[in-house]
């Protein structure tokens, strides 16, 4: 019997892959602007931000300048204590880095941060913080997107601002000078990996800075380690941290953060 079914089968196939693709087709019919219109699904509707400052109707908003209810210290998990003052958040050093509550894979993520008029101090020792794209864990390093003065500021490219640190120098210096508001648009893929931990699908960061391309679909290596080679680690979602990085110049701050989950 199966073997009847089977050979039934083979038969069909050999006649289907016998007729040509367009045999049932008109040879003389014309292609139709129609044949290659797609009606479905249609995408939801979202209101976008009206002006600049503020967010898309499907945004969650991370920090709307009042307080900072959706972050909390990466340390142990406790309330974020960063300073909250004037509609801006300003890092805590003694704090530490914060990451969001939420845990995220696919989004666009809109950020802004000013590095203060008054920074001193030089190279990665300048206003230095990070939007961890994904936080992956206290003893983890997580995946860089270099905050950092950049303007006259040398110090090296990989490491600079707009920089996946250490993984990928930004495709040109957008920064503003400090006392001024800068913004990073994000896409964020997320990496997948396979059961047995492996990686089955690697990360990648587009990023606008200031509205200029910096990051046009890097492809990550791994975590951005300070020291070493990047490598991968399993995770399925993760928070969104900001970096109290131990340098001694005035602390950074930062307003307006939103995310957009993406399917
Ligand atoms: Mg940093």
């Amino acid at each position: 019997m199966l073997r009847q079914i089977s050979k039934l089968l083979f038969v069909a196939s050999v006649v289907l892959v016998a007729i040509p693709s367009n045999a049932q087709q008109d040879p003389q019919a014309k292609p139709k602007p129609e044949d290659t219109e797609i009606w479905q699904p249609v995408p939801k509707v979202v209101t976008p931000a009206a002006e600049c400052g503020q967010v898309p109707s499907d945004a969650i908003v991370l920090f709307n300048g009042k307080n900072v209810n959706e972050w909390v210290s990466v340390k142990d998990q406790s309330p974020a204590t960063w300073d909250v003052h004037d509609g801006v958040m300003t890092v805590n050093k003694a704090g530490g880095s914060i990451e969001t509550r939420r845990r995220f894979k696919d989004y666009q993520l809109h950020i802004e941060y000013k590095i203060p008029a008054s920074i001193t101090g030089s190279g990665q020792g300048r206003g230095n913080s990070g939007v961890f794209l994904a936080s992956t864990g206290p003893g983890d390093d997580g995946y860089e997107l270099q905050v950092l003065d950049g303007d006259n500021n040398p110090t090296y490219v990989n490491g600079m601002a707009g920089s996946i640190y250490k993984q990928s120098i930004p495709l040109a210096n957008a920064s503003r000078k400090p006392g001024v508001w800068q913004y990073y648009d994000v896409v964020w893929t997320a990496p997948t990996f396979n059961d047995d931990g492996s990686l089955k699908t690697p990360a990648y960061a587009t990023v606008f800075f200031n509205g200029i391309l910096v990051q046009n679909h890097f492809e990550l290596k791994g975590q951005t380690l300070y020291i070493g080679k990047p490598f991968y680690k399993k995770y399925d979602t993760a928070p969104i941290k900001l970096q109290a990085h131990g340098d001694k110049s005035e602390p950074i701050s930062f307003r307006n953060i939103w995310v957009r989950e993406l399917p």
